[in-house]
């Protein structure tokens, strides 16, 4: 079977998308690009340069302005040339991504630049519509799920070893609040394509889910 040259990955908050497709990039020999990396970016640039999340007019600008590219490596990403830190801010973006992801004129410019990377093949593309907008030829569809509890418990878990003082109870409330503007948003919302492969993600090990993608992707 030849390798596809697009993988989609689709799936809500915590639900394994980045471990595992990177994780799979790395056994492929394919590049990485995390989309929501690219909406982080946005909210990020926006929160540096005083543009409130509701002003759609400067945050399309915004998204638009950006050039992404991808790390030599290719597994980070760049935006005009740099890398932003993003991970070191990333409770105060977590509190306005979903907001500006909700844009419209954010999601066509920021599709756009990622059918623009994608085109060049021998990649892992993780998002919300990935199997549904960006790529919707792909011909492997993966779509992560697992429950609320278990996410915030691994999102819990990660902000604590990065020694991050935090109460379990607010990563729950913020998980959910992300979960519903994702999946209530009139403009590509979070769902599955309908060929999606479903990989339920509770009770696996990034190994384990690894290898049931690995075996999805043989199959063809
Ligand atoms: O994947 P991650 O949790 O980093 O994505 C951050 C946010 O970016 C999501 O909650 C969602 O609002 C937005 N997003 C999106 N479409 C994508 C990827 C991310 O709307 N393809």
């Amino acid at each position: 079977m030849p390798k596809p040259n697009l993988i989609a990955i689709d799936g809500a908050v915590a639900t394994g998308k980045s471990v595992v497709g990177r994780s799979l990039a790395q056994r492929l020999g394919y590049r990485f690009l995390d989309t929501g990396a690219m909406y982080r970016a946005v909210t990020w640039l926006a929160m540096e340069r005083g543009v409130h999340h509701q002003d759609e007019e400067s945050l399309t600008e915004l998204a638009g302005a950006s050039c992404f590219t991808m790390s030599e490596e290719g597994d980070q990403l760049l935006v005009d040339g740099e890398l932003l830190p993003l991970e070191e801010h990333r409770a105060r973006i977590d509190q306005l991504v979903s907001p500006v992801s909700k844009v419209p004129g954010v999601r066509e410019a920021l599709v756009r630049k990622q059918r623009r990377i994608a085109s060049e093949g021998n990649i892992v593309v993780a998002g919300r519509d990935i199997g549904t907008v960006v790529a919707p030829q792909a011909t492997v569809k993966l779509f992560f799920q697992a429950s609320t509890v278990e996410r915030a418990r691994r999102r819990y878990k990660e902000l604590v070893e990065k020694g991050k003082q935090i109460d379990y109870t607010r990563v729950l409330r913020d998980l959910e609040a992300r979960d519903r503007i994702d999946s209530e948003r009139a403009h590509s919302p979070l769902r599955p394509a309908a060929d999606a492969r479903i990989i339920d993600s509770d009770r696996l090990t990034v190994e384990q889910v690894t290898e049931q993608a690995l075996a999805i992707i043989e199959e063809g």
